[in-house]
């Protein structure tokens, strides 16, 4: 483990339903405040690399068999989903998920559950995301089941930051929103890790959006890590080029 490294995994296998192995052996290092980008196809294994950390396989029957994952330097892979979001390793769900029947702001809110430091803080950092978000200050009060698309995912988003995240998770940020909202949600990615510190991991299939907001990525095949590199020597990779960015 290297002294910069939040997050560090280690030769992880997954199992799901105790017979198909889904995670072959990968292992990854977040830095401190790095935006690090698992790459690759559907089904390669991003998703359940991130479920692995934030340990919610179970509800899914999924289960890490080898390895070890740790965060600031300690093993993680036995805390609760409650306890690692404490830690300030929260993740965001692929597919939005909002509460459809809350406003937008109570949404937001339910984003601090677990914390502890008062009102006056909560209220702070609600005002801290309505300012990187102004539409979402605009629609506080509307059901976040009748907001657009994007705006789902900015509430996802902004939930994930009124838990006071280290380390945010983002699962699949760019799934079903046209090309401008999906530079929208990166450019406050890359704003959120500048301005407040926040260091990404992010699992993306549309990797030439991802690597031109990354500082490194990996490349995930078939449950294995086939190249990782600096998000610019990934991108200009020849091989790279060809399968994931559709150039060649
Ligand atoms: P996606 O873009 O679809 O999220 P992914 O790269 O994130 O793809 P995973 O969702 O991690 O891939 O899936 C990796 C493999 O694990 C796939 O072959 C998938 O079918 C399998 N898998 C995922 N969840 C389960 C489950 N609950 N039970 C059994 N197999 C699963």
């Amino acid at each position: 483990t290297t002294e910069n490294s939040m997050l560090s995994i280690k030769n992880i296998e997954v199992i799901y339903d105790h017979v198909i192995l889904v995670l072959k052996g990968i292992s990854l290092e977040v830095p401190n405040g790095g935006v690090v980008a698992l790459l690759g196809a559907n089904g390669a294994g991003k998703t359940t690399t991130i479920k692995s950390i934030s340990n919610i396989l179970k509800t899914e029957r999924g289960e890490v068999t080898k390895g070890s994952i740790e965060f600031e330097g300690e093993r993680v892979e036995n805390l609760s989903p409650n306890d690692l979001v404490k830690r300030g390793v929260v993740q965001v769900m692929e597919g939005r998920h909002c509460f459809g029947h809350l406003t937008v702001e109570e949404n937001l809110l339910t984003g601090a559950y677990t914390r502890t430091d008062g009102r006056k803080a909560v209220a702070d950092d609600l005002e801290m995301v309505y300012s990187y978000f102004p539409r979402l200050k605009v629609r506080r009060k509307s059901q976040a089941g009748y907001t657009s698309g994007g705006e789902q995912q900015m509430v996802a988003v902004g939930r994930a930051m009124m838990a006071k995240p280290k380390l945010i998770l983002l699962d699949e940020p760019s799934m079903g929103l046209a090309p401008q909202l999906v530079e929208e949600i990166f450019e406050i990615v890359q704003t959120l890790n500048q301005k407040e510190g926040v260091t990404f991991l992010l699992a993306e299939q549309n990797a030439a959006i991802a690597l031109r907001y990354a500082t490194y990525g990996y490349i995930l095949e078939n449950g294995r890590v086939v190249m990782d590199g600096a998000a610019s020597h990934l991108a200009s990779n020849e091989d790279v080029k060809e399968f994931y960015l559709g150039l060649s």
